[in-house]
């Protein structure tokens, strides 16, 4: 006799826990699925940036309300997040390139966020010892980050407590059928019979969809970062402008990235996906590098289609990339100059060709809630995103547009514009 259970989650990331959460919290029986270990892919290697600032409108009234829960999560995960509501600050640093900022303030104010265009002198006072010119800054205030090593965790735990069946080392190999709905759940090590299927298998999701039909243009992009040695006290915004992404941990760190540099490590998705993503490559042509490495070779040797063969994606980091971004942040602030990276890493984005999330219940079959496809910006949203999850897996009645991330809209051969993000 198989197990039954009334939720299955694949992928112990950030949205698969925060929705194993969330329906433990309401008394729902959950078992999580992870191949590898909880928090093993994007969830623990991203910049730790929580903005609001510089989203797509679609997907802005999402993460306010993700906003409105970060803000209350240390205290309902009892957990230490490394939570610090410093603001956002995009730099502006040649005056032609002002004009997104300013379309996007309007955005800001059109969703009651509070959002500044500061000058060059409002921009040095955030920014003591800043060296480099600057023309003006974008300032959410209300905008925050948190240490991602330890938030995904702090739900998996919270929802073990809770009830939730975590196994991590163990994946989910296929989705079985019975009349057109979700029947239930192959892993490993059991087949689990349920009611409903969230899928949040990140890099994975569209790997495991084929599993059911179902086609979900996604690619990888590599993108690496880097923690350093402590510095001076600089500042509690999250900083990001052409080339350089930091933010300071409270420890004295930096975590720097080079912002807008990845690499697309061609495999056989490439190819598959070639014409859904043609838009979304000229728009970033300049940001995305295509690289021949071994992933091609991985793929057509069937390894890239066996969620066991690779427990948790870890692709070497652009050190190149991020030395330059690193002497960046050192010729900005002279008086960081001593500080050194003690680690780097990479972790690949699983990207959408409009670069939104893909979170919708599919019809066909029935009983499967994607929530996948966040592009790069899902660590912020991934609080809402798990509890938008769990009403769907649930059949409730979600109060915020979804329409924008509906799985239908990459139907075959279309190709959808990049999303207006900046
Ligand atoms: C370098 C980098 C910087 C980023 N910076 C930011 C940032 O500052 N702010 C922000 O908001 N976002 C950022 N992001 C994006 C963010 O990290 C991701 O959008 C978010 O973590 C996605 O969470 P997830 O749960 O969907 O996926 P993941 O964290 O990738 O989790 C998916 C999990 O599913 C598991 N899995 C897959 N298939 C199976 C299977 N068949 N069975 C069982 N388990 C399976 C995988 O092993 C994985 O652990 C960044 C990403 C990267 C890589």
């Amino acid at each position: 006799m198989s197990k039954r259970t009334d939720v299955v989650v694949i992928g112990g990331g950030i949205v698969g826990c925060s929705a194993a959460y969330y329906l433990a919290k309401r008394g729902v029986a959950v078992n999580l699925y992870e191949k590898g270990t909880i928090s093993g892919e994007q969830s623990s290697r991203n910049w730790g940036f929580v903005r609001q600032q510089g989203r797509d409108p679609a997907e802005l009234p999402l993460m306010i309300a993700s906003n409105r829960i970060w803000q209350g999560l240390e205290q309902e995960l009892e957990s230490d997040l490394g939570w610090r509501q410093g603001g956002n600050l995009r730099l502006v640093t040649d005056e032609s390139q002002l004009q997104p900022y300013r379309d996007w303030k309007k955005i800001a104010l059109e969703h009651g966020l509070h959002t500044r265009l500061l000058d060059a002198e409002e921009t040095r006072q955030l920014l003591p010892g800043l060296a480099t010119p600057v023309q003006a800054a974008l300032y959410t205030e209300n905008d925050g980050q948190a240490d991602p090593l330890r938030v995904t965790h702090a739900f998996a735990t919270s929802a073990g407590r809770l009830g939730a069946d975590i196994n991590s080392r163990c994946a989910v190999l296929s989705l079985e059928t019975s009349a057109g709905k979700i029947s239930s759940a192959v892993t490993e090590e059991e087949e689990i019979r349920c009611d409903a299927v969230i899928c949040a298998a990140g890099a994975w999701s569209s790997r495991l969809a084929r599993t059911v039909g179902l086609r979900i243009p996604q690619l990888w992009l590599r993108a690496s970062v880097g923690y350093t040695t402590g510095g001076r006290n600089l500042t509690p915004c999250a900083v990001w402008m052409p080339g350089l992404a930091f933010r300071q941990d409270s420890d004295g760190g930096f975590t720097v990235a080079y912002s807008g540099a990845y690499r697309h490590d061609l495999n056989l998705d490439s190819f598959r996906f070639m014409r859904d993503f043609w838009r979304c490559f000229k728009k970033y042509r300049r940001s995305i590098r295509i690289s021949l490495g071994h992933s091609l070779l991985q793929d057509l040797m069937g390894e890239l289609n066996s969620f066991t063969s690779q427990r948790t994606l870890n692709p070497a980091p652009m050190e190149n990339v991020l030395h330059q971004a690193l002497n960046k942040f050192k010729a900005s602030f002279p008086n960081q100059s001593h500080i050194q990276f003690t680690r780097t890493w990479a972790g690949y984005i699983d990207t959408t060709p409009d670069m939104l999330p893909i979170i919708d219940r599919i019809e066909q079959p029935g009983g499967l809630v994607m929530a996948t496809g966040f592009s790069g910006h899902g660590f912020g949203l991934g609080p809402m995103a798990g509890q938008v999850a769990a009403q769907l897996a649930l059949n409730e009645t979600v109060s915020h547009d979804l329409r924008a991330f509906r799985y239908g809209r990459f139907s075959e051969g279309k190709t959808v514009a990049p999303g207006n993000v900046l």
